[in-house]
């Protein structure tokens, strides 16, 4: 067997122990006799485990109490319909910073539900920055502010959060747990697992327990946030193993130090990267340096033409998934929690031998 450094945006690499105790706990989790997967999700076994999940997710995000946390299924998109449907109720509009394809995609699926308001766009700067918020064009009386702090494709990443009264709303799929957030800044926190967080599957989603008055008894039960919180997440079978391997990453995520500690792992791993690709004239990335994503670091080579081979001779070095996004092409490194500093140097190697044979 040989692993080789994953760098796939999603599902992405999960870390090597946690992989290594799932397998040990797979035929007979804690003397149960059965694997997570086979037992009923109302056992006192996976009770234990759901609630585990969740309390070491609060200790890692420090979440307090006027929050909610809640496992929801159908992927980071089915919440780009649930949350209009059960947060926009009572509302005329809602807002959207359009930072990317991501940003773009929950505004098509809001649309369905509610007006959208575009309040900023970075659109015409082909999505390489972020529109100063002091230009943000706010609607005070809108249902909620929703924003994707991290766009996986573009690789555009920004912290600050715009002034507003409006409850914000933050799609934080890839980003979530890689660098230190203030949760009671924030209205919604939604993210799909499987990129920080475990197996696809699963979202997290964390809600300041006044919005749950906002869902419509009208809303299908299994979309309807107040009936989930009311029901820990469990209205019906929740995806039982993904909640699971979300807790064993939680818990090494807690032995490696927390999030505080990956974060600055975080910040080197970025920065070597970033740093060789600007040192390079063989290599470049289009973001604006402040809004660079520490997660997903998108490349492309000056010779186009190299960007079969490039990815055919990094796959042979054990460098897997190099391939940028379909819709905007060239190359993407996603290196987030799980990547160790090793892969890093590993990649980097590889591109500066790269350009040495081919530049
Ligand atoms: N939002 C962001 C920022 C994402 O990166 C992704 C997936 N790559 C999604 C939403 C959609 O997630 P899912 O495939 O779980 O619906």
């Amino acid at each position: 067997m040989s692993r080789v450094y994953n760098f796939c945006s999603g599902p992405a690499a999960l870390p090597e122990a946690v992989l290594k105790k799932a397998q040990a706990e797979m035929l007979d989790w804690h003397g149960a006799g059965v694997s997570v997967m086979e037992m009923s999700h109302r056992s006192d076994e996976f009770m234990s485990i759901l609630a585990s999940a969740k309390a070491r997710l609060k200790r890692l995000l420090d979440i307090n109490d006027d929050y909610e946390v809640l496992f929801v299924q159908g992927g980071a998109s089915t919440l780009f319909a649930q949350i209009p449907a059960n947060l926009a109720n009572g509302y005329d509009s809602a807002c959207f910073l359009d930072t990317g394809a991501w940003s773009t995609k929950a505004i098509k699926e809001a649309k369905r539900y509610t007006n959208v308001k575009v309040v900023g766009s970075s659109k015409e700067q082909n999505y390489t920055t972020v529109p100063e918020f002091s230009t943000l064009e706010l609607d005070e009386s809108a249902a909620y502010l929703h924003i994707c702090p991290n766009e996986t494709i573009g690789g555009v990443e920004f912290a600050d959060l715009p002034e507003t009264t409006l409850p914000i709303v933050a799609d934080l799929s890839s980003t979530i747990l890689s660098r230190k957030i203030d949760v009671s800044k924030y209205g919604v926190i939604y993210a799909g697992a499987q990129k920080n967080v475990g197996p696809a599957g699963v979202v997290i989603c964390i809600i300041r327990k006044d919005l749950l008055a906002r869902s419509s008894d009208e809303l299908p039960s299994i979309w309807n946030f107040a009936n989930l919180a009311a029901n820990d997440s469990m209205i019906n079978t929740p995806p039982t193993f993904a909640i699971y391997l979300a807790d064993l990453v939680f818990e090494w995520l807690e032995a490696q130090g927390g999030v505080e500690a990956i974060e600055a792992v975080n910040i080197r791993k970025a920065k070597a990267l970033y740093d060789f690709i600007d040192s390079s004239d063989f290599y470049s990335n289009p973001v604006e340096p402040a809004y660079r994503s520490r997660m997903n670091v998108p490349f492309i080579l000056a010779d186009e033409s190299l960007e079969s081979l490039f990815l055919q001779e990094s796959e042979a070095a054990g460098l897997r998934t190099l391939a940028g996004h379909r819709s905007v092409g060239g190359m993407r490194a996603s290196i987030y929690n799980a990547m160790p500093m090793e892969g890093i140097e590993a990649l980097i190697d590889f591109m500066r031998g790269f350009e040495q044979r081919h530049g």
